[in-house]
């Protein structure tokens, strides 16, 4: 399986990364896809990406929160990466909307996410978003950037059922993680109606641990009870579900 989405550079497992690692290898995870948040972690993400080459792979983009008073020079630096001659990045992300936590910085957010998603179409990548409170936002300026369809992952996927028919129809793949398995009618919808070949597995570790982990710290190799349950709603085996999105995120990031 491929979790397209852990921190797994976080410092939530400075005192045990190896043997976390080491779970999700044995779980069944072949590939990890690290995105970048912004500077304070730029280096912890390169160093565990450089120290297991075969497992991690990287992307790099400001994601929505970091978006603050020194948000431009934040910005210079990803476009200095992801436009270096040696990178090395599989995606744009995350990035995106957040009006979650902060309202504040909505307009730079818009900004800094078109910035980003012209790079990421500049330079031929998929975008992985994080949108939390703002799909009609985000709706709102894909229309204004009218690039007609898109090559990306609305990572942790939390919209309406007819919000996820719409970003497949764009072209988005659906990044379902341990939100499904929480009681949630609206996820189980979506995951239901949607496409298993628009579906990417992802856990955003050390985040939204899947129950019966819920609260806890999460990691990669919870992505198997993650599998266990689209398998549950998508009456298919476990090994078709992780046939079919691992053959979706080698595609899309081209693995
Ligand atoms: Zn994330």
């Amino acid at each position: 399986m491929v979790d397209t989405h852990c921190h797994l550079y976080d410092e939530a497992f400075d005192a045990d990364r190896q043997q976390a690692i080491q779970r999700a290898v044995e779980a069944g995870v072949s590939l990890m896809l690290l995105p970048g948040i912004d500077s304070s972690s730029h280096d912890r993400q390169e160093a565990l990406a450089r120290q297991y080459p075969s497992l991690f792979r990287q992307m790099m983009g400001l994601h929505p929160t970091s978006v603050t008073e020194s948000y431009q020079s934040e910005l210079g630096l990803i476009q200095q990466k992801l436009f270096s001659p040696d990178a090395h990045y599989v995606g744009v992300g995350e990035i995106g909307l957040d009006l979650y936590w902060d309202k504040t910085f909505y307009e730079q957010q818009c900004e800094v996410l078109k910035t980003q998603m012209r790079w990421a179409r500049q330079l031929d990548l998929p975008v992985c978003l994080h949108v939390r409170k703002a799909y009609n936002e985000l709706f709102g300026l894909l229309r204004d950037l009218n690039f007609g369809t898109y090559k990306g992952v609305m990572h942790c996927f939390g919209g309406s059922v007819q919000q996820a028919h719409k970003a497949v129809e764009m072209g988005f793949h659906l990044g379902i993680g341990g939100v499904v398995t929480f009681k949630n009618a609206t996820m189980a919808e979506v995951v239901a109606s949607v496409p298993l070949q628009s579906l990417l597995l992802e856990t955003d570790a050390p985040y939204l641990a899947p129950v019966p982990y819920r609260g806890k710290r999460n990691e990669s190799a919870y992505i198997l009870v993650i599998a266990e349950k689209i398998a549950a709603l998508k009456g298919v085996s476990i090994a078709e579900v992780d046939e079919v999105t691992s053959a979706s995120a080698t595609v899309l990031f081209g693995l």
